[in-house]
């Protein structure tokens, strides 16, 4: 663990467009259920069980979410695509320009005209922008994901070098074509994740421990590096 921490630490110190993909395990540390992790939604409803009580509202962003901030802080994030609608990357103190949400947010609604995106109001329906619908913005199965932030989330993966998972069994379609963009155009690929997920034999680094046990400790090394260089220059 401690060999894959530090390499993850020096890749992600010498990347030069370093991407990271969130999905819902990321907030499983934030109280949240995932889908098919082993206390997932889907996993209970499998095995007959009622689901967990949750509420996004009171989910508080976790050690994950802000040691990606903290990135962010340090220049060392280029992009963040999430599946996660739990809004907790924007509420931990994302930039949101830095942010695709490939399914939505529940806090949010967007235009189904021009895709403009604004906090969620009950009476707010018409568009400031285009006069098209708004609706909530949370993607349901089959739907279409959001144009722009598909096209972004595009952009970055075949632009990144370094391509970090963290917390997704990748098997969600279309989001889940990004990390293969990523290898295809060249990128590391890097994933945190506790279960297989369909990617890991073309991995460089693969973390089965729980994000919470590897992202704060990354963080820690990069700050040392950092003071390292301070002290040497
Ligand atoms: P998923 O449920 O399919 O997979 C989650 C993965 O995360 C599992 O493989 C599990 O082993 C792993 N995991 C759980 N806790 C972890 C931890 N602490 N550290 C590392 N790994 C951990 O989720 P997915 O791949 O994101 O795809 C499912 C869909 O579910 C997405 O479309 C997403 O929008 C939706 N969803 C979102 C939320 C949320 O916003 N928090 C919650 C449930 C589902």
């Amino acid at each position: 663990m401690e060999k894959r921490i530090e390499t993850l630490t020096r890749w992600i110190a010498e990347a030069k467009h370093p991407v990271f993909f969130t999905g819902a395990g990321i907030s499983t540390e934030s109280g949240l259920p995932d889908f098919r992790g082993p206390d997932g939604l889907w996993t209970r409803q499998a095995k007959g069980l009622p689901p967990p009580k949750f509420d996004w509202s009171k989910a508080m962003p976790n050690q994950s979410h802000r040691a990606i901030v903290e990135l962010q802080g340090m220049g060392r994030l280029a992009f963040l695509i999430s599946q996660n609608v739990d809004n907790l990357h924007l509420k931990s103190g994302i930039n949101p320009d830095l942010l695709a949400e490939l399914h939505g947010n529940v806090t949010k609604l967007r235009c189904r005209g021009c895709g403009f995106k604004c906090d969620y109001f009950p009476d707010l329906t018409i568009c400031p922008i285009c006069g098209g619908k708004l609706a909530p913005s949370v993607v349901n199965f089959g739907d279409p994901l959001p144009e722009k932030d598909l096209e972004v989330a595009e952009w970055h993966s075949r632009k990144s070098d370094l391509f970090v998972v963290v917390g997704s069994s990748l098997v969600v379609f279309p989001a889940a074509e990004m990390p293969k963009i990523a290898l295809q155009s060249g990128a590391k690929l890097v994933i945190i994740n506790k279960e297989e997920t369909p990617l890991d034999q073309l991995c460089h680094l693969r973390f089965s421990e729980k994000a919470g046990e590897v992202l704060p400790r990354v963080v820690a090394g990069l700050r040392e590096l950092k003071a390292n260089a301070g002290r040497a220059a």
